[in-house]
């Protein structure tokens, strides 16, 4: 390794190849070379021995919402990004929602550009939004480096950013096909959530009811069926309702293009343990009984569901009143993700190698930035995450540094402690300390 400028060394580094002692090589930002544990290290270049914590790829979240401009005082580049840091996210993706403007034209991903671009703690991309009147600025989006296109069947919870009807969506998703681009996609029917009772107040059993799965089942039916009428790459967001998982099996075999994600809170939290008026529970879909949880993990152990992304998506407090029914859905989990999936993919018998295909080398392959992230392998760059993985600790809201302390997790203990992140070679984050930020903004590789 005569080249590299800094070899990071641990007893248990995860490659795609598995779990082993290794030297990392790194040498301007990238990883030059994986080598033997005891590999001599060359004159000049620095070392940093781990010991036994664990070298993870830094993860790649693309599921997060932050609301910058315009609705910052919920969430902003600064804080979320070091959040992010803080939970060994080196890379997220912003949702086209929640910010003013949203992200569906290219004028406003400038915008977005622009307020992100130093406040960026770590690298940060875009999705870009299609509603029922921007047909026109897809194409311009995607040009402009979006990783692709959200969209909502049912009402997305503002008024500026319209759902898709069935019409609609045959029209964006045949425009996007026609570039070869990705439609991500809020599943939710909504004939199915107008004919489910509509009780309000501070009952979970009555906000589950109220988001029943076959809103699920049906739209995702729906958009399949779109899929591959029209040869498109699909991608559902949040699944919560494990009822849908025997049709995206059928899917998947028969080919059609499509790609699943689930969350932290639908692997982790049970509906059957949600206290009433904890809106900090609240989230659309909506977190479900035990069992189901218990077929998610099934499915993301086969491959049915493909990666784990926070959908991180916070308000102010206020807005999470003890009322389900009008109370802000959104659940803000990006310092914890890792922590809240590892401790529970122990317990059910899976290994941190699962984990970072779930949370880092599966998303991204989503957004195709498989060339640079989502591994420590050579070529990629030198984001990582080390974590102490058999470590404790509580979860205490004054910790969190995203914008808002309102967590669903308050008081849990989990297993995984992140002692530091990198980016490029830079350690971003240890101990709850920060660089200044060093994240880039990323375009979709064409
Ligand atoms: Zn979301």
């Amino acid at each position: 390794m005569s080249d590299a400028e800094l070899v990071m060394r641990s007893t248990r580094v995860v490659t795609p190849e598995g779990t082993r002692a290794a030297s990392v090589a790194v040498r301007a930002g990238r990883i030059t070379a994986v080598l033997p544990y005891d590999a001599p290290v060359a004159e000049g270049a620095r070392l940093e021995d781990f010991g036994d914590d664990v070298l993870l790829p830094g993860l790649v979240d693309t599921h997060v919402h932050v609301n910058d401009p315009g609705r910052t005082h919920w969430e902003g580049f600064w804080t979320a990004t070091r959040a992010a840091a803080a939970g060994g996210i080196t890379t997220l993706v912003d949702m086209p929602l929640n910010s003013l403007p949203p992200t569906t034209t290219v004028e406003h991903l400038r915008t977005k550009r622009e307020v992100a671009a130093d406040k960026a703690h770590i690298d940060v991309g875009f999705w870009g939004g299609a509603l029922p009147d921007n047909v026109k600025d897809l194409r311009p989006l995607h040009d402009a480096g979006v990783f692709g296109f959200k969209a909502f069947l049912s009402p997305s919870g503002v008024d500026e950013f319209p759902h898709l009807g069935q019409e609609d969506l045959t029209r964006s998703l045949a425009e996007i096909a026609g570039f070869g681009g990705l439609l991500i996609v809020h599943a939710e029917d909504p004939r199915h959530l107008d004919a489910a009772p509509q009780q309000g107040g501070p009952k979970y059993a009555d906000f589950l009811a109220s988001r029943p799965r076959d809103a699920e089942d049906t739209a995702i039916a729906q958009l399949i069926a779109q899929a591959k009428r029209l040869h498109a790459r699909v991608h559902v967001l949040h699944l919560s309702s494990a009822d849908a998982l025997p049709l995206i099996a059928a899917a998947k075999a028969e080919g059609v293009r499509l790609t699943v994600e689930t969350c932290p809170h639908y692997l982790t939290l049970t509906a059957e343990e949600v206290p009433d008026g904890a809106s900090e529970f609240k989230c659309c879909p909506p977190i479900r009984e035990a069992a189901n949880q218990d077929l998610l993990w099934q499915a993301l152990a086969d491959g049915t569901v493909d990666c784990v992304v926070t959908d991180h998506s916070p308000s102010t407090a206020d807005l999470k009143t003890d009322d389900f029914a009008t109370a802000w859905g959104g659940i803000s989990g990006l310092q914890l993700s890792l922590a809240a999936v590892w401790t529970e993919a122990r317990r059910r018998g899976h290994g941190l190698e699962d984990v970072a295909r779930w949370m880092s080398t599966r998303t991204a392959e989503l957004v195709g930035l498989d060339d640079r992230k989502g591994a420590i392998a050579p070529g990629r760059d030198a984001d990582f995450a080390v974590l102490a993985p058999d470590e404790t600790f509580t979860v205490d809201p004054a910790a969190l540094q995203h914008r808002n302390r309102v967590t669903a997790y308050a008081g849990r203990t989990l297993y995984g402690v992140v002692r530091s992140t990198w980016l490029r070679g830079v350690r971003i984050h240890a101990d709850g300390e920060f660089t200044a930020p060093k994240g880039e903004l990323l375009t979709r590789t064409p």
